[in-house]
């Protein structure tokens, strides 16, 4: 007779209880992500209808972030945590569970502005920044898209020339994270040697950031055009060890990883909304939640769900084992977001009227997963990378 014990039944589960993912995760990795989680439900949640309504983020969140350690938490030194892969994937989650811009935020700070200076810099470069960029006392952006080349950043136009040892960097970025924010801008430039990357402290003369409005989907986050005219910095500011476009793609490969779980948060959180919604709103007087069209929307839900909690659990493991390839991310970031997306919608369909209204969160979720499907690589991209690992033809030129 076995001497293992089920754990106890319980009659109802939470839709990630139901996959038992959590048995996947070490005891430190669950406390990051509670830790995270009641921080988001009690410092985040209660603010966050108001400013996705007034399209804002307050700067000073950089040092709430900062002091809960989630600033480029998966880095060593220089003031970072130094967790591991799968714990930051949790903190994304618990932070996009929030909302898309809260985890927007610290990934662009930890994956691309930090992580640029961490891989690129000097050390010199590393000692001036990572520190304060790691409490929050800096804010950080990076600039790689420009209005016409988003997908295919090798096209950029943004210049950088020698004039004697200094550099003049001349161009426009758009679509950036953080821009109005930030201090310190890592913007990625054409030299006569090909792509080359700069640290650029936004008080340099001729360096402009201006805020983007009117924007349907990650209003609680600030999104920018940064425009270089005639920006004159020192031979330090250059990165020295990025020689190329592998290096912007290099932090991006970063993000995108976050955002394989990050993407899962809101799509639990849009879960959890509707399933409470539903047991309690009446309809032809009986909870919506009992009808079967309702609860095939919720299995089918639950399912996508926990499948992309496996595979976000999964590349983590890759990555903290040996790193993960580009296409693996591609797989994690491509199948999560457009699931997250789908689930969001499909959620706002079981809260009827109530779901357009900023008091429920799904149609939030929604609006924001679709500037998460569109950056770090659109979907299409990541088809088209998967698609290139598996024939090794590149059909995106
Ligand atoms: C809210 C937000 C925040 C962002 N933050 C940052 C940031 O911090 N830093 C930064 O550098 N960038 C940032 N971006 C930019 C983002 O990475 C780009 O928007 C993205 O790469 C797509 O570029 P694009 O908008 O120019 O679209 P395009 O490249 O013009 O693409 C338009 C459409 O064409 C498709 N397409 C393109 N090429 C092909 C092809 N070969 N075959 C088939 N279809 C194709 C695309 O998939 C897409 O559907 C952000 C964007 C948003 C919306």
């Amino acid at each position: 007779m076995s001497t293992t014990t089920a754990p106890a039944k319980k009659d109802i589960y939470t839709p990630l209880e139901l996959f038992g993912t959590d048995r996947l995760l070490d005891s430190d990795e669950r406390d990051i992500a509670a830790t995270v989680r009641k921080f988001v439900d009690t410092r985040l949640r209660p603010n966050v209808e108001d400013w996705f309504e007034s399209g804002t983020l307050p700067k000073e969140l950089g040092k709430e972030f900062g002091d809960m350690g989630l600033l480029g938490m998966h880095l060593q030194g220089y003031g970072c945590a130094g967790t591991n892969a799968v714990s930051y994937g949790l903190a994304c989650m618990e932070l996009e569970a929030g909302d898309s811009g809260f985890r927007s935020f610290v990934s662009v700070q930890g994956s691309l502005s930090m992580f640029s200076i961490y891989r690129y810099g000097s050390e010199e470069q590393k000692n001036e920044w990572l520190p304060r960029l790691a409490t929050g006392e800096a804010i950080g952006c990076f600039g790689l898209t420009e209005p016409d080349f988003g997908s295919n950043p090798a096209g950029m136009r943004t210049r950088a020339r020698r004039d004697g040892s200094d550099w003049v960097l001349d161009g426009t970025k758009m679509w950036i994270t953080n821009g109005n924010l930030a201090d310190v801008a890592t913007v990625w430039a054409q030299t006569d040697d090909g792509v080359r990357g700069f640290l650029v402290p936004t008080d340099t003369p001729g360096f402009t950031a201006n805020v983007i409005h009117k924007k349907l989907s990650l209003r609680a986050s600030v999104t920018s055009e940064l425009v270089l005219d005639n920006v004159r910095l020192p031979a330090s500011a250059q990165l020295p060890e990025a020689t190329g476009l592998g290096a912007p793609l290099s932090c991006l490969n970063e993000a995108r990883f976050g955002i394989v779980f990050g993407a899962l948060g809101a799509a639990r959180d849009s879960l959890e909304t509707a399933i409470a919604y539903a047991s309690e709103r009446e309809v032809f007087d009986r909870p919506l939640s009992s009808f079967q069209l309702s609860q095939e929307k919720l299995a089918n839900m639950t399912l996508e769900l926990g499948k992309g909690m496996l595979l976000a659990v999964h590349l983590g493991r890759i990555k903290d084992a040996e790193g993960a390839r580009p296409e693996q991310i591609s797989l994690g970031k491509l199948n999560n977001v457009r699931e997250a997306l789908a689930i969001a919608r499909e959620c706002r369909t079981l809260l009827g009227g109530s779901g357009i209204t900023l008091e429920y969160s799904p149609l939030r979720h929604a609006n924001n997963l679709e500037s998460v499907l569109t950056y770090e690589g659109t979907s299409e991209m990541h088809l088209l990378s998967i698609g290139r690992a598996l024939t090794g033809q590149a059909a995106f030129r």
